[in-house]
């Protein structure tokens, strides 16, 4: 590749021998019909080589097909383009007077990529964005357009897939009509004496919730209560009402961030943390999270403080979220409700690693599913036998694309070892 093509991160440098920008879906099925090895770059907010083709391999970009979004108010659904970015679909969708149930952390990232990896927001009743998705259309390996609805028994392969069954082309996805959402924040939660059912009652008290700790002292420094108007206004006496506009990240200016003090604005401006209109950071960071049984969630989060002098130096902040169950084979929450917990650290890979191995090992007794699109070390083998479907995920791979011409290292290591 004559181009030098980086992650968001920077920490990936795509090693394929061409990138192609197709701007039709013809151009598409010819360029993947005639390739060998193909992976399709979405919007590049992953932190690892999952979307990496190899050197003999080519890189697809979506990002150049005319982006479509075409809302069907009547029937409550909007079908995308795969390269549209939530941030654009969600000002559409907006603009119909419906909404998406959840959005991640911040609008910037593709629709197609962040589904691939199960993409989240917080919310003990919200589901992983994938969730919304009804019908996924993909160029498989011999060229032809395959649809794969909800009622397909294939379709719990369909979205969560890693890029390794085609390229997502379109997806049609499940709307509802709009919300407005206030946004509370607080400070300073104890970890100490918070039980099972207190962190579920914390979790429960909004339309969604996060927990922020630098782990530089035991307990959350921010709590971020996203109350949808049309639900109750929590009683919150777990910790004390934020005094001032806060990031994430203690100390970091908080004017990227989304309206806080209960400000009532749209879903789109207030489930993200992070504005659309701004870039949330240089990307000077790299990101890990780990998803497991919501029922082990207080266990887990005393295991980290016990190793929070090792994890504080390399890390920015980490997050604590809910996500409720789904049924996507290769989906972290695949079958059980669960918490995430995520940390963005510095960007300093060498100092980050040894951590995150740390980490893993601290959290196994409670056999945590790492994110798809963040940093990790978990053995194949063992991440193998966390994801119950994954011979079933298998076997749709093999049917859709046969000779492996969607599959790069990381997708074998995750399916063959
Ligand atoms: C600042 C930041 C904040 C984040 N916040 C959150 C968060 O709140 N919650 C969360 O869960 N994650 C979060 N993430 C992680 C991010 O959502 C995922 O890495 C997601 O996959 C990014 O989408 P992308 O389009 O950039 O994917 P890419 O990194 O480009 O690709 C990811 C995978 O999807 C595949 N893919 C992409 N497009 C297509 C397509 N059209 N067809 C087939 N396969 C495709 C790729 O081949 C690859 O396997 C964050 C990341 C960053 C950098």
């Amino acid at each position: 590749m004559t181009e030098t093509i980086t992650n968001w991160a920077g920490n990936i440098t795509y090693s394929a021998k061409e990138l192609h920008r197709p701007y039709s879906l013809d151009a598409i099925r010819a360029l993947v019909a005639g390739s060998e090895r193909v992976r399709v770059l979405g919007s590049g907010h992953s932190f690892n080589e999952i979307a990496e083709p190899g050197p003999e391999g080519v890189l697809l970009s979506i990002a150049a097909l005319p982006p479509a979004i075409d809302v069907d108010r009547e029937a409550r659904t909007v079908r995308v383009s795969g390269g549209v970015r939530y941030a654009e679909l969600a000002r559409a969708v907006y603009a119909h007077g419906l909404a998406l149930p959840n959005m991640a952390s911040l609008p910037h990232i593709s629709v197609a990529g962040s589904v691939a990896t199960g993409t989240h927001g917080s919310g003990v009743g919200n589901g992983s964005l994938a969730t919304s998705v009804r019908e996924v259309e993909l160029v498989t390996a011999d060229g032809s357009v395959v649809t794969v609805g909800r009622d397909d028994p294939r379709f719990g392969g369909a979205v969560t897939s890693l890029g390794a069954l085609g390229v997502v082309t379109a997806l049609t996805l499940d709307l509802e009509p709009s919300f407005d959402v206030e946004q509370h924040l607080f400070t300073e939660l104890p970890l100490d004496g918070l039980d099972l059912a207190a962190f579920e009652t914390v979790m429960a008290s909004a339309y969604s919730v996060s927990l922020f700790t630098d782990w530089r002292e035991p307990g959350f420094r921010q709590v971020w209560l996203k109350r949808r108007t049309d639900q109750p206004l929590p009683d919150f006496p777990w910790a004390a009402p934020a005094t001032e506009k806060l990031h994430p990240v203690p100390g970091m200016p908080a004017v990227n961030c989304t309206e806080q003090f209960g400000v009532p604005g749209p879903w789109h401006q207030r489930l993200p943390h992070f504005r659309a209109e701004f870039t949330p950071s240089s990307g000077a960071e790299l990101q890990s999270e780990y998803l497991l049984a919501s029922r082990y969630a207080v266990e887990a989060l005393r295991a980290v403080d016990g190793i929070r002098e090792t994890v504080a130096p390399v890390l920015q902040t980490c997050e604590v979220r809910r996500v409720a169950a789904d049924e996507q084979w290769l989906s972290p929450s695949y079958g059980q409700d669960t918490v995430a917990l995520h940390f963005t650290w510095i960007e300093d890979t060498a100092a980050v690693l040894p951590v995150v191995r740390l980490l893993e090992d601290t959290l196994d007794a409670f056999a945590p599913r790492p994110h798809w699109g963040k940093v990790f070390a978990v053995p194949a083998e063992v991440l193998r036998g966390r994801f119950p479907r994954l011979a079933d995920f298998r076997a749709l791979a093999r049917e859709l694309d046969p000779a492996g011409k969607f599959a790069n290292v990381f997708v074998r290591d995750v399916l063959d070892g």
